[in-house]
């Protein structure tokens, strides 16, 4: 009785720290009753967990993670209501709204599409440019007549509310991106799937009343998105400049090839942006940076620049929202 007394009080104790943190507590389970690290799928900001939701009916099934985060991230972008991604994003400094997506599955094939206009779901072309062209990378109105060649439709994303907002900017005409407001923002979407396979989604529609034409970081692989799938997989959002600086994601990758854990690796990609940063003389309090990393045992990682970046984390034991850690 004693000992099952003792049992059920340690079982609590693990279940509150599975709550917190899934991949942490599961270190302590008997042998047994392990959880399997496979599949998950792993996402940035708080839309992060609807995005999951979708991926995971994929994953759930069997299906690959090239699947999984390309419907993952399709119903980030086909939402209006979120206002820095795809359909309802927030514009360009003309009025335009221009879209950035890459791709990227467990055999390095990729594909991209960057300021891209009038099309729902440039995750989809970008997988298109990936598994039907000898290219890796489309842009503006090459990449708009691909996407109409392959069945697309032209459809108008810029919705009443954005086009207010933009009218209203229009009046200082001040380029400011907000550190933790949704005047950018990704969805960044890493997932690995049954048969232990990786591969990773990102898009968005960048920074709000950026130039006509700028790309971010988003479309560009090594930067936005980076998969290996002998060693892992990240995506970043935050201030696209910084992490196309420092090749972002390619970087967090390399690191957990050189043996760092997910969770270090972020770690110390952030610090290389802090530095630079730094050394450039900008106040590192304007800019955030968030990175989040899985590897290929299924264990994940997250850090950012300053406090405020969220990601999601779904799994067979349900979905989790969490808080990543920050370096200010
Ligand atoms: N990285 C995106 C860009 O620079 C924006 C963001 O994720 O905040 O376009």
């Amino acid at each position: 009785m004693e000992n099952r007394r003792k049992f059920i009080k340690k079982a609590g104790l693990l279940s509150a720290l599975f709550a917190f943190n899934p991949w942490k507590a599961e270190d302590y389970l008997p042998k047994e009753i392990k959880v399997s690290r496979k599949p998950i799928v792993i996402s940035t900001w708080d839309f992060g967990k609807l995005a999951n939701q979708e991926a995971w009916k994929v994953l759930s099934q069997g299906g690959t993670a090239l699947d999984a985060v390309e419907k993952g991230v399709q119903y980030t972008e086909a939402d209006p209501t979120e206002r820095s991604v795809g359909y309802g994003g927030r514009p360009d400094r003309d009025g335009k709204v221009t879209l950035d997506a890459c791709i990227m599955d467990e055999n390095a094939n990729i594909g991209s599409v960057a300021c891209l206009e009038h099309i729902m779901h440039p995750i989809s072309v970008a997988r298109a440019v990936m598994e039907k062209t000898p290219h890796v990378l489309l842009v503006g109105e090459g990449a708009l007549e691909f996407a109409l060649s392959q069945g697309f439709t032209k459809t108008n994303l810029l919705t009443p509310e954005s086009e207010k907002e933009w009218k209203e900017w229009l009046k200082k005409s001040e380029y400011k991106p907000v550190v933790n407001i949704e005047n950018h923002d990704t969805i960044g979407m890493v997932a690995l799937d049954a048969n232990g396979n990786l591969s990773g989604a990102c898009t968005t529609s960048g920074m709000a009343y950026k130039m006509h034409g700028r790309v971010g970081d988003s479309p560009i692989i090594g930067a936005g998105l980076f998969v290996d799938n002998e060693v892992g997989a990240a995506t970043a959002t935050g201030h696209g400049e910084e992490v196309l600086r420092t090749c972002g994601t390619h970087l967090v990758v390399e690191l957990m090839r050189q043996g760092k854990s997910p969770q270090k690796a972020c770690e110390e990609a952030v610090k290389r942006i802090y530095h630079s940063i730094l050394k450039r003389g900008k106040n590192p309090k304007d800019i955030q940076i968030g990175f989040i990393a899985l590897d290929k045992n299924g264990e994940t990682g997250a850090f950012c620049l300053q406090p405020g970046f969220s990601y999601a984390v779904q799994h067979e034991k349900g979905s989790t929202l969490l808080a990543s850690k920050s370096l200010l």
